[in-house]
């Protein structure tokens, strides 16, 4: 049985960083391509045998693998097997063993998995801007105009500003609501607060349901309303 390693060839390269290549098989390449336990200590193994030693290739016999890897002949043929498909592995199968160069994550065509999306802000997050939290917003209205209560869809509502841009109002969930459209146009300038009132002196709202607005818009400017996510 043949037991010593025959290099095939050498390169010499500059010297990997290993603690940062490591790193990047356990985080990007182990992942990628889904190793099983097999596969896991085979790569590792073929690594060590090789790029860890300075070599590019080895020819190492079956045997030696297998034992290596404390399994059958058959066991270390599929998963070199595998590797090789995976392509993280190049294989060239010689009359003395097999000739292999275990790859690394950067020479391999990998993408990083992207990190978990960091939790979103709901403070930072623009509400007016391109409608794209128009449906949280609608939904916090339940489905109402802020001002004067009448039904609104996504197609029909309006995004306003409670305080408006003029006066210095931003496009936080603290100062945008979903209105209907004769409000968003009627409003205008007028502040919030005298808005709501001239809707219930028109009789547009109840006295309850004025009384409700104002407290909404008390709450809203508290930042107690906000929208889910
Ligand atoms: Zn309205």
């Amino acid at each position: 049985m043949r037991t010593n390693l025959i290099i095939v060839s050498g390169q010499g390269n500059k010297p990997l960083d290993w603690q940062k290549t490591i790193r990047e098989i356990e985080d990007v390449l182990i992942p990628h391509y889904q190793f099983d336990i097999y596969e896991r200590g085979m790569y590792y193994f073929l690594l060590a045998e090789t790029r860890i030693r300075g070599l590019e290739y080895a020819t190492i016999p079956l045997s030696r693998i297998s034992k290596a890897l404390s399994c059958s002949d058959w066991q270390s043929r599929k998963t070199i097997r595998q590797l090789a498909d995976k392509r993280c592995i190049e294989l060239e199968q010689t009359r003395k063993g097999h000739s292999v160069k275990a790859l690394i994550p950067s020479e391999l065509n990998i993408s990083v998995p992207q990190k978990q999306k960091e939790e979103i802000n709901i403070e930072e997050l623009d509400f007016f801007q391109g409608r794209e939290y128009v449906n949280e917003i609608i939904k916090r209205e339940n489905n109402s105009c802020f001002y004067c209560l009448s039904e609104v869809s996504l197609e029909t509502c309006e995004l306003d500003h409670v305080v408006s841009q003029l006066n210095g109002g931003d496009n936080s969930y603290r100062n945008i609501v979903a209105t209907c459209h004769k409000c968003n146009t009627r409003k205008q300038a007028i502040g919030s607060h005298d808005y709501l009132r001239g809707l219930y002196r028109k009789g547009m709202l109840s006295e309850t349901e004025f009384e409700g607005r104002v407290s909404a818009l008390e709450a809203l400017s508290k930042g107690e309303l906000k929208p889910e996510l």
